[in-house]
């Protein structure tokens, strides 16, 4: 059995929407209600080296998996993101999305989204 967390639960077959070439399942450490993450089925650790073919793949999955959660949690927007290698905060070596739901006054101020990413400069409009 892999020691890839992903390429186990991809190979249990433990995951609620899939193609030839991407799967999608929930993220065990939700950052919000439906977070769902969309992962090509070969292990390749780098998003960008992944083929034209499965980069699309996961967009196809991300779409279907967006659809599930409006039904689900009825979110009034989204976050989605790529983390590409570790300096870019990656920490599972499996390229995957994440799709975060997010929901009206989850947070004080949502302004800038992913632009926190580098907190110090996610205030462009101050
Ligand atoms: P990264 O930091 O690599 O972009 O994101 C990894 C994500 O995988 C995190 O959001 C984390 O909560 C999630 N995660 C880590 N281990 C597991 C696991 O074993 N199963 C699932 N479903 N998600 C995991
Ligand atoms: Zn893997």
């Amino acid at each position: 059995m892999s020691d890839c967390d992903f390429c186990v639960r991809i190979e249990q077959g433990e995951v609620i929407e899939q193609s030839t070439l991407a799967v999608a399942f929930a993220d065990a450490f939700p950052i919000s209600p439906g977070h769902t993450l969309v992962v090509s089925k070969r292990h390749e650790p780098d998003f960008f080296a992944l083929s034209d073919m499965e980069q699309a793949a996961l967009w196809v999955i991300a779409l279907r998996a967006r659809d599930r959660i409006m039904a689900d949690h009825a979110p009034t927007g989204f976050n989605v993101a790529i983390n590409v290698g570790a300096d870019a905060g990656q920490t599972v070596d499996h390229a995957h999305l994440h799709i975060v739901p997010r929901y009206a006054g989850d947070v004080d101020d949502p302004r800038g989204g992913v632009r926190w990413v580098i907190p110090e400069h996610a205030r462009y409009w101050d």
